[in-house]
């Protein structure tokens, strides 16, 4: 049994309360290798954000959940070396879909968890994210449960159709099962596709694809059920059209990839949204900076000279989530 808190990790319990006060919301960002991490954490640092590390079935699979947990520890060190006193980073579970799971993660250090019940019916949904937080809170470790369903595909994550969630479920479920957060479902989406080309329009100006908008009503239903409770968005990719552009300039296949507006993640993170799940974009990134060194340097084998230069584009990207779009730059408690 390790504690997160003997590893310099955070829970999101206070992050969270502040976030909703100030208007913002914390990124989370999924890793599975070191660049990725790096990245993340050089930008938190830069701009003095608090973060999420998240992992998600598919990275416990691909880097497997102890490394990834000791990385999360070298995160918070590494965080300090560049000089961040008091880093506030949480280490989360992604999707969690068992208490057997949850169990082992808040025992390997993780300051958060994420159960997700919401493919089950309601009532079996309730009983399971209730017995991870009566697990989880022995320890501090947070809880996020979910309740609706997000369409589109996430590592092992997948749905066809969503449903969005139903607001006069919000308090019978958050006061049975004691979750710290909520996940719901308004029609963001996961992966890279988020929206079938028939469920948008062109838009005149650029000829780009316009996906439908965001269920706020669904959020303003949830948020006048549970004032000042957090809500977390999944599926928060915007699907930079500079990357998919880049990506297909330089030999890739990306046909009609598209994500949420930023003008939406904007609107929800002055909500009562304080967590907003990014995945896509940052692969994205990576691919579309390794690309163009394929193409451009094809005699290159040396991979810090691919790999570095996808880091810095990833933090590049994830600095402009954090001052442009989540606003959570500056909001280090010290
Ligand atoms: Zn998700």
């Amino acid at each position: 049994m390790v504690n997160y808190k003997d590893l310099g990790l955070v829970n999101t319990r206070d992050m969270f309360a502040r976030a909703i006060k100030g208007g913002y919301a914390i990124p989370a960002f999924n890793f599975n290798n070191m660049e990725q991490m790096q990245a993340i954490i050089q930008a938190a640092v830069e701009t003095k954000s608090p973060v999420i590390l998240q992992v998600s079935k598919g990275a416990r699979n691909y880097a497997n959940q102890t490394l990834l947990r000791y990385m999360a520890e070298g995160a918070v060190q590494y965080a300090k070396e560049m000089g961040c006193e008091h880093p506030e980073i949480v280490l989360h579970l992604d999707h969690g879909d068992s208490f057997e799971l949850c169990k082992s993660c808040v025992d390997l250090g993780f300051s958060s968890v994420m159960i997700d019940g919401s493919h089950l019916p309601y009532e079996e949904n309730v009983e399971l994210t209730r017995r991870v937080v009566e697990y989880a809170h022995q320890y501090d470790v947070t809880v996020e449960g979910e309740l609706g369903v997000l369409a589109g595909v996430e590592d092992e994550v997948c749905a066809e159709h969503h449903t969005y969630t139903r607001p006069e479920e919000v308090v019978d479920f958050t006061s049975k099962t004691g979750c710290d957060s909520l996940a719901i479902s308004i029609g963001t989406s996961h992966g890279a596709y988020k929206f079938k080309p028939e469920q948008c329009h062109i838009d005149p100006a650029t000829g780009r694809l316009v996906p439908p908008p965001l269920a706020f009503d669904v959020l303003d239903g949830v948020m006048k059920e549970l004032p000042g409770f957090p809500i977390v968005l999944h599926g928060s990719s915007s699907v930079p059209q500079e990357y998919v552009d880049m990506i297909n300039q330089f030999g890739g296949k990306l046909e009609a990839a598209i994500g949420i507006p930023e003008d939406e993640l904007r609107k929800a993170a002055k909500s009562a949204v304080c967590k907003i799940n990014i995945d896509s974009d940052s692969r994205l990134a990576m691919t579309a900076a390794i690309r163009k060194v394929f193409v451009e340097k094809p005699a290159e084998f040396d991979p810090r000279k691919y790999l570095g230069p996808a880091r810095d584009e990833m933090k590049k990207l994830y600095m402009h989530k954090i001052v442009n779009v989540l606003g959570s730059n500056d909001k280090l408690a010290k």
